[in-house]
This record gives structure tokens, C-alpha cells and sequence, in this order.
């Protein structure tokens, strides 16, 4: 019992302690737990400080954001990604006078915009949703339907996930700004229309003026060739050299005010700078007339091929400066060389220098001399005339094809203008060919190809209409520039060239063709003058024309030229057309046409009758005369060939008949029976082929007099 009391009282005794330890234990975690719950008060506290703190700041920094967006004057409007307004800041509602509950969940494009600028709008909101930021100006509809500009600042809205959730668009109004610029570009436009006009009333009219000017010019050339007094002929030059005078300062005055209103533009194509300067250098050959100057032309030998470029302003260019110098020098040398100064791949750039041994530009004028209107004293223009504009055209011209031009001179010595212009080369070679007089006789196609050079409208139709009853379809050039554009474009069987036209006239236009690389070099060219002067003539054959109609000519003239020149039966028949058959008869061309010209004047019937005496009795003799030269009877053989010779002539076959006095003179010295023999052959031989022609050319003649 003791024992089983003491057991017990241990055990007690035991728990007790085990309690008390557990006790100490729970007192321990009590006392952790409390800490760590103070700690993470003090934490709270901490953290609850911080955010308020940054709220503040937040917030203050809104409101100083805020404060200096509206300042600025910045009206802030939010929408969501379907451009519905989220929220639209004070001074957005104040500039388009709605409130911001008037426009939250509106549509922003339909409140404010008009149709077209929805669409630079809906532009706008693309890139926003790809998030790119943007600025724009926008014209914008008020509440009260005043409309604003302003220049938007848009960027994108993100959430907390980055993703896009709208876009924020800060809008400044800019309306007085927009109108003062409109203003402006209306008052510059109006300005510049002005300007425009005055150049157009400019080259419409110095246009307009040259018209009548060139037919006064026209009729001075008419009237020289008339019977005059000596007075008569002292007021016609003075008249003469004045309207030449204003026709300078007119075409000047056109090309400037071309190249002002930008009217004038580089037009490059493929020519020939070989043939341009031949070209040049005969027309001021020409020019020089009396004075002892002699005009020379160098070109690099590295120059061989085509270029590219505007020919027709670069010839401009050396009229003018090449005219000038001529103009400037008494006795010496005007002359223009050309190098090659540069050579990038197919880029040539090409220096001219045209130099005179004339009379020099002061050093201190000669910056002057490329401004408008400047001439280098009062004394120059009283002595030479001249408008001041000519250098000022040639530089602008030259600027215009991306070269420059500088002037080196001497007073008194004379004076050196260079150029620069860069050509493209084609690396196809220039076909220059000989300047012997043309001699074409075949041409191909169903009609005769004619083209027209000639600027007076009287006469252009006179001979379309001459033309036109031949079946022939001209090509109508109204001036010399006109002419040489033609001849590069198709081949013509003749041209016929009038001589006295504006710009470029019948002899530059012919230099120009026979010397440059064209379809034309060797067609006939014939020259159409009032004038009917030897000089002019000689002057036509002497730089390549082949003939000659006097103004006016009659139909049957034209068409012996014709005939004369081109084949006559590619000209369609004239006896198809009855009533022409009344008025001319034309014999077939391979005949000697001014032969039976000179012979029969036109007496048909006289003509009719001596073809037919040809074929009756010549022809025989001509079997006779074999049968005379196979026996070898020199006596008889000359005495046949003297007696028949000139009955070939009659007939138009004048070579024949320079053979049979060939024949006739071997047969006197009675010991060539082979030269006779070779001689009679080749008589045969021309005989074959023209007894048909001439068998036809009689039955021609007996049926047009029948008619
Ligand atoms: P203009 O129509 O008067 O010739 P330009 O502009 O062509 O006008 O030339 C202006 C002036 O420059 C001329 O009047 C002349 O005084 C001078 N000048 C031009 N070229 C030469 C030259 N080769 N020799 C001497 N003086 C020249």
C-alpha cells in the first residue's frame, strides 16, 4: 500500500514537472508570438506610412502635372482602343466647349471630326494600337460648330499587364498660327501667279510680235529684189536692219522670259556634235560676208561617237557666243575648239572656247557682262547695237545643262569665252559622210516623199495643193529648225526648201543636213526665193543645194524639178488625172528633161512628131550603121554617126549622142575598130532599154494631144 502510495506520489511528482516545463515552454512561445506581432505592427505601420507617402506624392505630382498642362494650355483627352472617351481634361472641354460628362463614352472621331479627316484619324489610332506615338495636325469641330486647329500629341495607354488599353492625346490649339500660314501661302500664291502672268504676257507677247515682224522682214527681202531709186534703196536697209534689230531684242526678250517662267527645259537626245560644229563653222563662214575673218572649228579627235544631250541649246549657245565675236572682231580669227576634260564611265564633260582676236572686254566689266541687260559702255551699244541679254541667256542656258562660263579677255587683243557642259557618250560612232553635192535617183515606197520647208502660209499651200493633185503627201516644215527635226525622222526623195525663214533659214537648214548625221544627207534639196539673184544661187550650190525654183513658179516648174530630181514613176501617173492633162505634160524623167525643155518648149505636137521620125528613120539607120562598122568602112561609119547625132539629142537621150561624136571622131582617125566597136555596143545597150521608154512617151504625147 505504501509502495503503491509512494508509486503514485513519484508519478505526481513526475506530471507535475512535466507540466511545469510545458508551462515555461508555452510561456516562451507566448512571449515570441506577442514579439513577432509587434514586428510586423511596426512593419503595417511602416508600410502604411510609405504608401501614404507616395500617394502624396503621386498626387502632388498629378496636380503639378496637371498644373503645368494646363498652363501650357494642353487640352488632355483619354480614349479607349475604340476611340470612346474615358476621360477629357479641363482645358480639352474648355477649347471644344463640352463638358466632360457631354463626352465620356462618346465616340471622339464623331463628336469632333469630318469625314476626310476621320480617315488620317483612323491612320493615327492604327499605330497607336501597334503602340507608336505620333504628331498631327487636325482641324476639329467645336459644340458650337466653330471649327479649331490643333496639333495633337498622341501616344499609347498601357495597364498594369502592358497591355494597350486606349490611347491619351494632348491637343494644342494652333488655329492662329494655321491662319497666318494659310494667309501666307494664299498671298505668296497670289504673288506668284502674278509673276507667272507677267512672264507669260512676256512670251506670249514677244511671241505674238514676231509674227508680223517676220513678214515686214519678209517683204524688206521682197522689195530689194524690185526696181528701186537709190533713196529707195537707202530707206529699205535702214527699214531692213531695224526690223532685223527688233527681231534680235524680241527673240532675246522670248528666251528669257522662257527660261524665267520655266518654260525652257534641258530636252536631251542623241546627236552629233561633228556635224553641230561643220555646221556652226559654215553658217558664220557665211556670215562673215566681207570682213577679213577667218572662222575656224577643232574638235577633240577623242570625240568620235553620238552624244546625249539638248543640241538644240547648245547650238543657242554658240550662236550667241560665236555671233558675239564676229560681231566683236574687225580682222582675224573667230574660232571654237572642243576637248574633253573629264571622263567618268559614259560621262563626257566637254570644254568649248570660243575666242576672237577682237576688241577685248575690260578686266573690271567682264563679271558684268553675264547680267541682264549689260553691255559694256554706252559707246559699244550706240556702235554694235545688241540687247545686253544675249550672255545673260548663254550663261543661264549653260547653268540650266549643269556647266559653268567664265570669259578670259584682253582689251584690244581680243577674248576667249569657255564653257563646260558633261554629254553622255552612246558609243555609237557619227556617220559623217562627204559633202560632195547629192545625187540621189531611186526611192522606194508608192509615192514621191517631199518635205516642205517653208514658213509663209500663201506659199505652203500653194504647193500643198500642187503636191496634192500628184498624189504626193508632203511633209510641212514651217521653219529651218522644223526642216533639220524632219530629216532625222524619216528619208525624204527631195526637199524643198525656202530660203528666207525666221530662226534658222534655208541655207543654216541645208548646212545642217548635208553636214550632220540624218536620214536626208544626200536627198535632193531644192531652194524656194524671191529673190532670183546669181549671188543667192551660187551661194545655194556652193553649200549643197541642188537647185533652184524662182517665187513664183508655175505648176508645170514644180513638177519638172520634181521629175528631174526623183524618178518620175514612182510620181503617180499625171494621166490619170484628166484635168491636170490639160495643163502640163511631163516626160519621163531618165530623159534629158531640160534638154527637150530647151528643144520643144512645150510644142507637143512638134515633140510628138520628131519621137516618131526617131523611131521610123533613126532606129533603121542604127542597123545600118552595125552592118557599115562590121565592114570596117571608116568613111561611111562617120559620115552614118555625124548624120544621126543629133536626132539622140532630140529625143532627149543627149548621152547617146556625146557617144556617137565619140564614134564619129574614132571612125576619122580610121585605124580603132575596137574602140568603134566598143563604143557602137554600149549605144546598143542604152537603146534597148530606152526604145521602150520612148515608144511609150510618144503614145503618151499622141493621147494627151488628143484630149
Ligand atoms: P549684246 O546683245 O549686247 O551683244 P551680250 O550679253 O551678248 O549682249 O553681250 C554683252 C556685252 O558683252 C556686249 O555688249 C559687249 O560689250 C560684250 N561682249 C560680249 N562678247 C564680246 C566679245 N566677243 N568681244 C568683246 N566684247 C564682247
Amino acid at each position: 500500500m505504501e509502495k503503491q502510495l509512494a508509486m503514485l506520489q513519484r508519478r505526481l511528482e513526475r506530471e507535475r514537472n512535466a507540466r511545469k516545463q510545458a508551462e515555461s515552454i508555452l510561456e516562451q512561445k507566448a512571449l515570441e508570438l506577442f514579439k513577432a506581432n509587434e514586428e510586423l505592427r511596426a512593419l503595417n505601420e511602416d508600410l502604411e506610412n510609405k504608401i501614404a507617402e507616395r500617394s502624396k506624392a503621386l498626387v502632388e505630382s498629378e496636380i503639378r502635372y496637371k498644373r503645368i498642362i494646363e498652363n501650357m494650355e494642353l487640352g488632355l483627352l483619354e480614349v479607349d482602343n475604340d476611340g470612346k472617351v474615358i476621360r477629357a481634361y479641363d482645358w480639352f472641354c474648355d477649347m471644344t466647349g463640352y463638358t466632360e460628362n457631354e463626352l465620356l463614352g462618346k465616340d471622339a472621331g464623331n463628336v469632333f471630326l469630318t469625314q476626310d479627316q476621320r480617315e488620317l484619324i483612323d491612320a493615327q489610332n492604327d499605330n497607336r494600337k501597334r503602340g507608336q506615338a505620333g504628331v498631327y495636325e487636325l482641324q476639329i469641330k467645336k459644340k458650337n460648330g466653330e471649327k479649331i486647329w490643333v496639333l495633337i500629341s498622341g501616344a499609347p495607354m498601357y495597364d498594369t499587364n502592358d497591355n494597350i488599353i486606349g490611347s491619351v492625346g494632348v491637343h494644342y490649339d494652333i488655329t492662329a498660327q494655321k491662319n497666318l500660314q494659310n494667309d501666307l501661302i494664299e498671298a505668296r500664291k497670289v504673288a506668284e501667279s502674278a509673276q507667272q502672268a507677267e512672264k507669260q504676257f512676256l512670251a506670249n507677247m514677244s511671241h505674238e510680235i514676231r509674227t508680223p515682224l517676220n513678214a515686214v522682214i519678209g517683204m524688206t527681202h521682197l522689195l530689194f529684189d524690185t526696181k528701186l531709186s537709190p533713196k529707195q534703196k537707202e530707206y529699205l536697209a535702214i527699214l531692213r536692219s531695224s526690223a532685223d534689230l527688233l527681231k534680235g531684242l524680241i527673240n532675246d526678250i522670248l528666251d528669257f522670259s522662257k527660261i524665267e517662267s520655266g518654260q525652257m527645259e534641258v530636252a536631251p537626245r542623241e546627236f552629233d556634235l561633228i556635224g553641230l560644229l561643220k555646221s556652226l563653222e559654215k553658217t558664220f563662214q557665211l556670215k562673215v560676208e566681207k570682213k577679213p575673218v577667218e572662222v575656224r572649228s577643232r574638235l577633240d579627235p577623242q570625240i568620235q561617237n553620238m552624244l546625249i544631250g539638248d543640241d538644240l541649246m547648245l547650238n543657242q549657245i554658240l550662236f550667241n557666243l560665236v555671233g558675239n565675236a564676229i560681231k566683236f572682231t574687225s580682222e582675224g580669227v573667230v574660232g571654237v575648239n572642243v576637248k574633253v576634260i573629264d571622263s567618268k564611265d559614259k560621262m563626257k564633260t566637254l570644254q568649248f572656247d570660243v575666242y576672237d582676236t577682237g576688241i577685248g572686254i575690260p578686266k573690271k566689266k567682264q563679271n558684268l557682262i553675264f547680267q541682264d541687260f549689260k553691255q559694256v559702255n554706252k559707246e559699244i551699244k550706240l556702235k554694235y547695237g545688241g540687247t545686253g541679254l544675249g550672255l545673260a541667256i548663254t550663261k543661264r542656258l549653260i547653268e540650266m545643262q549643269k556647266g559653268k562660263i567664265w570669259v578670259e579677255s584682253e582689251i584690244g587683243k581680243g577674248t576667249r569665252f569657255s564653257f563646260t557642259i558633261p554629254y553622255e557618250d552612246t558609243g555609237r560612232e557619227a556617220i559623217i559622210k562627204n559633202n560632195q553635192l547629192p545625187k540621189k535617183l531611186t526611192f522606194i515606197g508608192e509615192h514621191c516623199r517631199v518635205l516642205v520647208a517653208e514658213d509663209n502660209i500663201m506659199n505652203r499651200k500653194y504647193i500643198n495643193t500642187l503636191l496634192k493633185k500628184w498624189d504626193i503627201n508632203p511633209v510641212m516644215a514651217h521653219d529651218g529648225q522644223e526642216a533639220i527635226e524632219a530629216t532625222k525622222k524619216q528619208e525624204f526623195d527631195i526637199i524643198l526648201m525656202d530660203i528666207q525663214m525666221p530662226e534658222v533659214d534655208g541655207f543654216e537648214a541645208t548646212i545642217s543636213i548635208r553636214n550632220t548625221t540624218n536620214l536626208n544627207q544626200k536627198t535632193p534639196i531644192i531652194a524656194l526665193t524671191a529673190s532670183a539673184l546669181t549671188k543667192e544661187k551660187d551661194k545655194a550650190f556652193s553649200i549643197g543645194m541642188n537647185d533652184f525654183l524662182s517665187k513664183p513658179f508655175a505648176p508645170i516648174e514644180l513638177l519638172r524639178c520634181l521629175n528631174k530630181h526623183v524618178n518620175q514613176e514612182e510620181i503617180n501617173n499625171p494621166n490619170q488625172n484628166q484635168e491636170d492633162m490639160e495643163a502640163i505634160f511631163s516626160f519621163n524623167a531618165k530623159l534629158d528633161l531640160d534638154y527637150l525643155e530647151d528643144c520643144y518648149e512645150g510644142d507637143l505636137d512638134y515633140a510628138s512628131d520628131m519621137f516618131s521620125i526617131f523611131i521610123e528613120y533613126t532606129l533603121p539607120e542604127v542597123d545600118h550603121l552595125e552592118a557599115l562598122i562590121a565592114s570596117k568602112k571608116y568613111e561611111e561609119i562617120r559620115k552614118a554617126a555625124h548624120k544621126m547625132k543629133p536626132a539622140f539629142a532630140m529625143v532627149g537621150l543627149t548621152h547617146i549622142t556625146d557617144h556617137m561624136a565619140a564614134l564619129e571622131q574614132t571612125a576619122k582617125e580610121k585605124t580603132e575598130i575596137n574602140t568603134i566597136e566598143l563604143l557602137f555596143k554600149e549605144v546598143k545597150e542604152e537603146l534597148s532599154i530606152f526604145i521602150p521608154i520612148l515608144k511609150q512617151e510618144l503614145k503618151k504625147m499622141q493621147a494627151f494631144i488628143n484630149k
